[in-house]
């Protein structure tokens, strides 16, 4: 598996890509998904460069539920008040492409279910 601080999104945290960031702090980044899916599409990502969901650790508790919570504050920043969906794609079969950890904050229209 692809070394985390290597993705675009460990980039994105060094500034060395530009990204329309809608919120930050000491541990978490979220910024608009470049490819929405939908019409607020905000990825919430730590800045520690965990691969995905299987392979965080006991240590990473705290972390993940900040991120939780880091989500929770950007939905309500974008007014999704009628409700949102939070995605974690891990590994392969569930189609993720970036190998950085990340929740996908996924709202503004009615969302159907179930995902492909
Ligand atoms: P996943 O397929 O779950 O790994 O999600 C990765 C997401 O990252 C996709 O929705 C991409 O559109 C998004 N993405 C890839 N590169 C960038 C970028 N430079 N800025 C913002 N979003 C990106």
């Amino acid at each position: 598996m692809s070394n985390p601080t290597d993705t675009i999104f460990g980039k994105i945290i060094r500034r060395e890509i530009p990204a329309n960031i809608v919120y930050e702090d000491d541990l978490a980044l979220a910024f608009t998904d470049v490819n929405p899916q939908a019409p607020v599409h905000i990825l919430v990502i730590p800045k520690k460069p965990i691969v995905n969901i299987a392979t965080a650790e006991l240590e990473d508790q705290a972390l993940l539920g900040h991120l939780l919570l880091t989500a929770q504050k950007v939905a309500a920043q974008a007014g999704l008040d009628n409700g949102y969906r939070l995605v974690m794609n891990t590994g392969n079969d569930a189609g993720q492409s970036v190998y950085h950890l990340h929740i996908h904050v996924l709202g503004g229209r009615s969302l159907s279910w179930p995902p492909g």
